[in-house]
């Protein structure tokens, strides 16, 4: 079933899912197997047409919207499938005297029917990516794509009823009155992407039913660079992970912090990377990406002409195409508008510290990043940054990459969210883990059977 956003009432749809999950359609291995499969082709057959979409909604370069969004997807999916059977399966615990003799173990079961509602920057990635998490622990789920991203949702809404079953996974296109009907319903899990504005807007619509939610949000992600780092790596990675999507990434670099000894080295190779991977004409390269709609485009452009700091690279733009050049700021003053919000396009902050313990203290005095970004040849170095800081994650000596390792989990701390997913902890996240205790009958010895007896304490206190 697809709802198109033609009405607001989604208590049938919701009541439809229901009757599936409760038949016990989605609990079989094979029938996650079988839609995960189904998945895997809708991602191979739609890719011309998902290619186009995402070009169509952000002038995002084929490659790119191939790479980000297809075939980090397609990764998941696969990666689940050959791990699924054992994550599903019942797992035997260690039991302690006290329930002996008896048999303890954990199943992983389905919470239910789940709402995935996701943003605009990675819309087939992160409406897709965790719609297979919830289908691989055998629930029923409902997808709502992002507004922003017309072209895409459309595809995802032809799509998906396609190729997955639509008793059990559905797409409701729209925006906000939509995603406030849907929030209305009662869920079993809701997971939201997206900003920290909605987020709680999200985590406020889910208590009211005590439904759980995953949180994935952003925030300032920093890299921090030490004057040992290997500097033209770290300049080409801090680049790439910036100008990724024009910086419209939710673990794109936001700003660096890099030793004061080696700023204006690493500023200069940042630049040099630049041209190196866009030409002296970014506008012109193929391999850049467009700003979403007029909204960001406005508020970028507002945050590259603010005078809290001095544009040392880009600024150059384009309101017709969106097109807004890779941009390098520096002499970044106290308060500036740069470092009030998370920055979320291609602007690119460099600031001078003392030192790592410096970079550090800034770090822990400003909400916990999604990501943590550092660069240096010491190891001491990276495990100080790995134990005195807390974020989503570290990435040492790289960027983004963490991101696309199924078996690291993904997700944010504090203000950047709560909740993870990719591989196991999708798998998880969308899945109860019930404890089962299964006593023998006989011998029936209780020493907390009334009534008490001194010699029952003693043995209470042996096995409590
Ligand atoms: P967005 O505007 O597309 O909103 C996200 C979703 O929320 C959409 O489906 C939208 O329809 C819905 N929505 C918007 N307003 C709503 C409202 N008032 N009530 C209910 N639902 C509403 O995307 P966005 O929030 O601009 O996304 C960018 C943000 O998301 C950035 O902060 C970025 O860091 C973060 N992000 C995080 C991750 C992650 O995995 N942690 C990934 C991508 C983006």
């Amino acid at each position: 079933m697809t709802a198109t956003g033609t009405s607001l009432d989604f208590g049938p749809l919701v009541d439809e899912l229901r009757v599936t999950y409760a038949q016990g359609t989605t609990r079989p291995l094979g029938w996650r197997v079988d839609q995960l499969k189904a998945l895997l082709r809708l991602l191979e057959d739609g890719e011309a047409e998902l290619l186009d979409a995402l070009a169509a909604d952000l002038g995002k370069p084929r490659l790119e919207g191939w790479a980000s969004d297809l075939a980090v997807t397609a990764a998941e999916v696969r990666y689940s499938l050959s791990h699924l059977k054992r994550w599903s399966r019942p797992r035997r615990v260690r039991l302690p005297l006290l329930a002996f003799p008896g048999r303890g173990s954990i199943h992983p079961e389905p919470l239910g029917v789940a709402l995935v509602i996701s943003p605009w920057n990675y819309p087939v990635q992160l409406l897709l990516a965790p719609m297979a998490a919830a289908i691989s622990a055998g629930n029923c789920v409902v997808g709502k794509p992002s507004e922003i991203t017309p072209a895409t949702s459309a595809v995802l809404a032809r799509l998906v009823p396609r190729y997955l079953d639509t008793a059990a996974v559905a797409i409701v296109e729209g925006g906000e009155s939509e995603t406030t009907a849907l929030l209305a319903q009662r869920w079993d899990h809701i997971f939201y992407t997206g900003n920290g504005i909605v987020g709680r807007v999200v985590a406020r619509a889910a208590a009211e039913h005590l439904t759980p939610v995953t949180l994935e949000l952003g925030g300032k992600s920093p890299a921090v660079v030490d004057a040992d780092a290997d500097l033209a790596v770290a300049a080409r990675r801090i680049a790439w992970g910036k100008w990724l999507n024009a910086g419209q990434t939710c673990v794109g670099v936001d700003h660096v912090l890099v030793h004061g000894d080696v700023a204006d080295e690493l500023t200069e190779r940042i630049i040099a990377s630049t041209t190196e991977f866009f030409g002296p004409d970014p506008k012109a390269s193929p391999d850049y990406t467009r700003i979403v709609n007029d909204r960001h485009f406005r508020r970028l452009s507002d945050l590259v002409d603010d005078d809290g700091h001095e544009v040392i690279h880009g600024g150059q733009r384009d309101p017709e195409t969106r097109y807004l050049a890779p941009t390098v700021v520096a002499g970044v003053e106290p308060g500036a508008a740069v470092m009030a919000d998370e920055i979320f396009g291609p602007i690119l902050p460099i600031l001078p510290v003392g030192d790592v313990d410096e970079a550090i203290a800034r770090i822990n005095g400003h909400d916990k990043p999604l990501v943590l970004y550092a660069f240096s040849r010491s190891s001491a170095t990276a495990a100080r940054i790995v134990e005195r800081t807390s974020s989503g994650a570290v990435c040492l000596n790289g960027t983004i990459v963490q991101y696309c390792i199924p078996s690291l989990p993904f997700g944010g701390v504090g203000a950047s969210g709560h909740g993870s997913y990719h591989g196991r902890a999708g798998f998880d996240t969308f899945s109860h883990h019930k404890a089962v205790l299964a006593k023998a009958v006989h011998p029936d010895l209780n020493p907390a059977y009334p009534p008490s007896t001194s010699l029952k304490e003693r043995a209470l206190r042996r096995l409590l």
